[in-house]
């Protein structure tokens, strides 16, 4: 239902946090954030509201989530399985080291779980989306927006998608099909959300994804291609939206 992702210099769980309680007022279920540091990413979720999601990821605050600048939340409007911790994203893979948020409903679930479970990677959620970070992980080599591209040319269904992974700990790889995404640019941050709101309190300046476009997001800035991987370029527009 709803996207929120920051890479910048502030602390990435206050920003991810309140992005989410932005994004309230389109309705959910569930919610969760995934933040990374230090070669380790913690996720917190929960079924129920905002507030007890704040509440559980600033209570005692683990040192990856204390220390973060980079990570991603989403609230989750349930499609395949029920609302509850497990199936709330971000969904992590078997070795915890990819972490994703997904919006939308991949079609071929059941085929790509198969796939994964020949493989002997098991899905540990209900949801269609846990198969995106389990197949990514699994055909990772080395880089993720290529894994995230092999991946994502596997997919039917609607998506927009935010992954992170601690083996390249300075990097956001973006995608959509189907489900909005919008890139706030900051000065020293860039921030991802499903929709403008979650965002305008810190930028003004956006790119807004089309369909099959990818954007890659790194501490060089903002790089975009499409799922096949070849170079695309949209625009920079002014966000306007009076709070
Ligand atoms: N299909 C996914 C799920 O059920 C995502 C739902 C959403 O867009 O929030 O978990």
């Amino acid at each position: 239902c709803g996207i929120v992702g920051y890479f910048g210099k502030r602390k990435a769980a206050d920003i991810l946090v309140d992005g989410l309680r932005r994004l309230e007022y389109r309705g959910y279920d569930s919610a969760g954030v995934a933040c990374l540091y230090d070669g380790r990413i913690d996720v917190v979720k929960n079924p129920g509201k905002i507030a007890d999601l704040r509440t559980k990821v600033f209570t005692q605050p683990s040192e990856t989530i204390s220390s973060s600048h980079l990570g991603i939340g989403h609230t989750r409007w349930a499609t395949h399985g029920p609302p509850n911790e497990i199936n709330a994203h971000p969904h992590v893979d078997a070795s915890g080291r990819f972490a994703l948020v997904h919006n939308g409903i991949i079609e071929n679930y059941k085929d790509i779980r198969k796939v994964l479970e020949q493989q002997g990677i098991t899905c540990v959620s209900d949801t269609d989306s846990e198969v995106l970070v389990q197949l990514v992980a699994f055909l990772y080599k080395g880089n993720l927006e290529d894994a995230v591209s092999e991946a994502l040319q596997q997919v039917k269904g609607t998506y927009g998608i935010v992954v992170i992974t601690d083996h390249e700990p300075d990097k956001l790889v973006v995608a959509r099909c189907g489900s909005p995404i919008v890139i706030g640019l900051g000065r020293d941050e860039t921030l991802v959300a499903s929709d403008a709101s979650a965002i305008i309190p810190h930028t003004r300046d956006a790119v807004y994804l089309e369909d099959f476009d990818m954007a890659v997001i790194t501490d060089q800035g903002m790089e975009m291609c499409n799922v096949h991987r070849a170079p695309v370029s949209r625009e920079v527009t002014a966000m306007d939206w009076d709070e």
